[in-house]
């Protein structure tokens, strides 16, 4: 936080440049970077690319927030949003380039993404709930957004230690 790149808006990645040998290294080293942090996604501007491009990757399984499913490894890119109900629900929200924070953060919970995939197809995928959460977190990062910008209330910004002494026993959880 902090970086200029990160409060820019990034530009769409074009379908020559999809499968060239940059864009797949890119990809590559985006996939290392989260599996190191152990977050659940990641965008190119956290890594120093203004480019529309994102991965997304959810183990899934029993967690303090229910049961999730896995979604594997996947890349999107020039993902669109579209917000298909308005009501919002909150998590506790937190960010490989906002180290050390949490964030208590509402957001629409039903969503349709549309994108292209690494192999150039488009999609679309319907998003609920923990997941409509995670999308838009990191999609926010391709229009120069973080989540402490989208807080309701800046006395629901916590450090990670008193994140998990005083709020983690009742609260939903977001790592990114
Ligand atoms: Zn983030």
């Amino acid at each position: 936080m902090g970086h200029p790149l990160l409060r820019e808006l990034a530009r769409p990645v074009s379908p020559d440049e999809l499968g060239s040998a940059a864009i797949s290294h890119l990809i590559d080293d985006m996939v290392d970077t989260l599996r190191d942090y152990g977050g659940v996604g990641l965008a190119a501007p956290q890594i120093g690319e203004s480019l529309r491009l994102a991965i997304i990757e959810i183990d899934g399984g029993p967690t303090r927030y229910g049961e999730l499913e896995s979604l594997p490894l996947t890349v999107f890119v020039n993902p669109v949003i579209e917000v298909l109900n308005p009501a919002t629900a909150g998590y506790w929200e937190g960010c490989l380039s906002v180290p050390g924070l949490r964030g208590y953060v509402e957001r629409p919970q039903h969503v349709r993404i549309d994108y292209t995939d690494r192999e150039g197809q488009h999609k679309s995928l319907e998003l609920r709930g923990f997941y409509a959460t995670v999308f838009q977190h990191e999609f926010d990062h391709l229009d120069g957004v973080l989540y402490v910008d989208r807080l309701n209330d800046t006395r629901q910004l916590t450090f990670e230690r008193e994140f998990e002494r005083y709020l983690a026993p009742s609260a939903d959880l977001v790592v990114d």
